[in-house]
C-alpha cells in the first residue's frame, strides 16, 4: 500500500517536471527565429554600409540619389547611410 503510493508520488513528480518543461519547448524556436532576425538586420546593415562606400568612391556621397541635392550634415549625422535627403525621404 504504502509501496504503491510511493509510486503514484513519483508518477505524480515526473508528471509535474514534465508539465514544467513542455512551455519551454517553444523558446528554443522563438530564440533561433530572434537569432535569425538580427542576422538579417545585420545583413541589410552592411548592405547600407557597402552602398555608402561605393558612393564615397564615387564621389556621390552625401548627395541624395533621387534629385541630387546634398543630404544635409544633421541628417548624416544621425543617419551617416541614409542615401536620401530629408525632403525625398519624406515624400517617401
Ligand atoms: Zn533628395
Amino acid at each position: 500500500m504504502s509501496g504503491s503510493l510511493a509510486e503514484v508520488r513519483l508518477a505524480r513528480g515526473d508528471a509535474s517536471v514534465d508539465d514544467e518543461h513542455d512551455p519551454e519547448g517553444p523558446t528554443l524556436s522563438s530564440e533561433w527565429s530572434r537569432i535569425a532576425g538580427v542576422t538579417g538586420e545585420l545583413e541589410n546593415r552592411s548592405h547600407s554600409v557597402d552602398a555608402a562606400l561605393g558612393r564615397i568612391d564615387a564621389g556621390r556621397y552625401g548627395v541624395c540619389v533621387r534629385c541630387g541635392e546634398p543630404i544635409g550634415f544633421e541628417r548624416l549625422d544621425a543617419r551617416p547611410f541614409a542615401e536620401l535627403c530629408i525632403r525625398c525621404a519624406r515624400l517617401g
